[in-house]
């Protein structure tokens, strides 16, 4: 839960607002895997009757691997997102004067979320065949080597373990 206490600002005329200044840590928002703190600056709209508009800027990164050879990764998140949290009705949001910002924070930051996270746009990967981290140099297997060679290891080893 992101709570941001709204009490007051409901009290005022409609058409008042107010901004506030989060700083979330990894910890309080696991699901999204924050490489660090993430900072939130939000502004709040009374709408009187239909609520509370907010208005929110995320900074911050989350940690992520490498598509291609699994390193650790931080990826840059800047999101803003706007949304409407009713006061009454079928889907109240705002309960005792608090409003909870989590899955509008979480939505805004999963959407900035890479398909494929790269730790550089021109990594090596790791090779298929040995594990090695080709962003280290080559390794030395090509494919047209190795399968050749493994198959009749494969047979000889086989039938050998079998009689234990
Ligand atoms: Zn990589
Ligand atoms: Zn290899």
């Amino acid at each position: 839960m992101l709570g941001v206490v709204v009490g007051a600002l409901r009290r005022h005329e409609v058409g008042a607002h107010e901004e506030f200044e989060l700083r979330v840590a990894p910890q309080d928002l696991p699901e999204l895997g924050l490489a660090d703190d993430l900072r939130v600056h939000g502004r709040l709209t009374n709408l009187g009757e239909e609520g509370i508009h907010a208005a929110i800027d995320v900074e911050g990164a989350i940690a992520r691997e490498c598509a291609r050879c699994l390193a650790p990764v931080r990826v840059p998140v800047r999101a803003t997102s706007e949304e409407t949290f009713g006061a009454s009705g079928p889907w109240t949001s705002i309960v005792e004067d608090t409003l909870d910002l989590e899955p509008m924070v979480n939505e805004a930051v999963l959407l900035e979320e890479p398909l494929r996270a790269l730790c550089r746009p021109d990594c090596a990967g790791i090779c298929p065949t040995c594990g090695k981290d080709l962003n280290e140099g080559p390794c030395g297997c090509t494919d047209d080597e190795v399968d050749p060679r493994l198959e009749p290891l494969k047979k000889l080893l086989g039938p050998r373990e079998e009689k234990r």
